[in-house]
């Protein structure tokens, strides 16, 4: 079901309502093709509740339906729900896994049971050999190391050349015009009816096979690079159709796998690309339902500055923030270096408020969703937890800015100076930050 519960919970990109909506259509067709029984309740039919609850109760009552059965929903929130709703019924009611993650929702928390620090890297090293992956035969990581990252740090200065994007462009105008009549409220607006997401699991398909033949074979050495022409660099853009399900983590990351033994890609590629989804992805979602009931109000910092109106058209002097910024409104989609180590580096140093700025993620970017948003943002990029996700707070000076993008070549700052009219605010803001938090932060190694 289309409803307006999920459309205005938090402000979202055009983009990522159109691409939700349409992949659901396309999904529905699918279904009906293959002699499945669906109802379906598009956004402006007229019976349509606009809430699942409400719909829910038409739809048992309608049908004489005498047995309600749910997948897993990812959000807590949906969860809550869910919940309180099946027990709100009078036929019995049952939940089963989505069998989308690697990992159980509590998984990660008993991995971390009796240990004072979580880290990624210990749960990351338990999944390998869990699952046997990048593993060779009696057990032990292939390339005698776990972890190739320090390989993987170069900035790009134009070659190897980057890939023209293959995907393609749809046209959803007709089903814009649905979302507009539905008084629905978005931003980013000016590419809403054509762009380049995957609709179904095909096309999501194609496009991987393509990252992993042409593409991945740069993305560890460059994973860090950013620049001014280049969105994506050598990245996968594969988080959407891995959120919404079109893809699974297994298929994605065993083609990766069958990809190195084919000699394809060197092991540190393959590592490399393997660890943020069998790794992070898999950890930060254990995170997630390990710490939701505190997660959502936690502010080490206790940083209350507003989101800045800017972050809403990209209108900055500074050019790292202006095109990273940019380029998340009118794509929906930004590279984790530029959501980390530009906007959240910017955002953890000027002192915004946490639980605003991940309303601002959640919003922005076609793979967003609040069980991997919340803990990248509150945790990874502004420490909000005070360090129980990421052991230190991501925050650099231009040095880092510099040394892995040309943004600053032509900044109206300067990346060298630290004081005076033109000195880069990362500068400022970095010695600021540590001196602020000196308290909070004295005994962070
Ligand atoms: P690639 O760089 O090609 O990586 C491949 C895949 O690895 C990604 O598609 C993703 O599934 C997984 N991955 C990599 N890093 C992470 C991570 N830290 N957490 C979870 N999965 C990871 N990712 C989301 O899917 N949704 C979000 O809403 C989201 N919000 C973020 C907010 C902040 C502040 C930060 C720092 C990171 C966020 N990420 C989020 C993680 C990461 O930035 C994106 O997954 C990635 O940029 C998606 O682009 P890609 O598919 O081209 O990724
Ligand atoms: Fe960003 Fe500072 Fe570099 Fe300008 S000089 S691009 S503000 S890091």
């Amino acid at each position: 079901m289309e409803v307006k519960q999920e459309t205005s919970y938090v402000l979202h990109h055009a983009q990522k309502i159109i691409a939700i909506f349409a992949a659901m259509r396309d999904f529905k067709g699918f279904l009906l093709k293959n002699n499945h029984h669906v109802i379906y309740i598009k956004i402006n039919d007229k019976d349509n509740q606009q809430c699942f609850k409400s719909n829910l109760n038409a739809l048992l009552k309608v049908h004489h339906i005498q047995k309600f059965e749910y997948q897993e929903p990812d959000e807590s929130r949906l969860d809550k729900e869910l919940k309180i709703f099946c027990s709100e019924i009078s036929i019995p009611s049952a939940c089963v896994s989505s069998e989308h993650f690697y990992t159980s929702r509590d998984e990660v928390k008993e991995v971390f049971r009796d240990k004072k620090q979580w880290l990624m890297e210990s749960f990351y090293r338990y999944k390998r050999k869990k699952h046997h992956i990048l593993m060779n035969d009696i057990n032990e990581p292939i390339g005698s190391k776990w972890n190739f990252d320090n390989e993987n740090r170069k900035a790009w200065k134009g070659t190897p050349k980057t890939f023209k994007d293959t995907r393609p462009t749809h046209n959803h105008s007709v089903l814009w015009d649905e979302i507009c009549n539905a008084d629905i409220k978005s931003f980013g607006e000016n590419n809403a009816s054509h762009f380049q997401w995957p609709l179904n699991r095909q096309e999501a398909l194609k496009h991987f096979d393509f990252f992993v033949k042409n593409i991945l074979v740069y993305f560890g050495d460059y994973q860090d690079a950013m620049h001014k022409d280049e969105t994506r660099m050598f990245h996968s853009l594969v988080s959407f159709a891995l959120n919404t399900k079109m893809l699974s983590p297994h298929e994605v990351i065993l083609k990766v796998e069958r990809s190195f033994h084919d000699n394809q890609i060197s092991i540190n590629t393959a590592e490399g690309f393997i660890r943020q989804i069998l790794g992070w992805r898999e950890y930060i979602r254990g995170y997630y339902w390990a710490n939701i009931s505190s997660l959502n109000s936690e502010n080490y910092f206790n940083h209350q500055l507003p989101v800045p109106s800017w972050f809403w058209n990209g209108q900055t002097q500074m050019n790292c923030l202006k095109y990273s910024i940019h380029q998340s409104l009118n794509e929906a989609y930004a590279h984790h270096i530029q959501r980390l180590m530009v906007i959240g580096n910017f955002s953890l140093l000027a002192g915004i408020h946490p639980q605003k700025l991940h309303q601002w993620y959640l919003g922005i970017y076609i793979d967003a969703f609040e069980w991997v948003e919340m803990p990248n943002t509150l945790g990874m990029s502004q420490f909000a937890d005070g360090g129980k996700l990421a052991s230190k707070p991501y925050v650099s000076t231009a040095n880092y800015v510099n040394k892995m993008s040309n943004y600053c070549e032509d900044c109206h700052y300067s990346k060298n100076e630290k004081i005076g009219e033109k000195a880069c605010p990362f500068n400022s803001l970095y010695w600021n930050f540590f001196l602020v938090n000196a308290q909070k932060l004295g005994k962070n190694p």
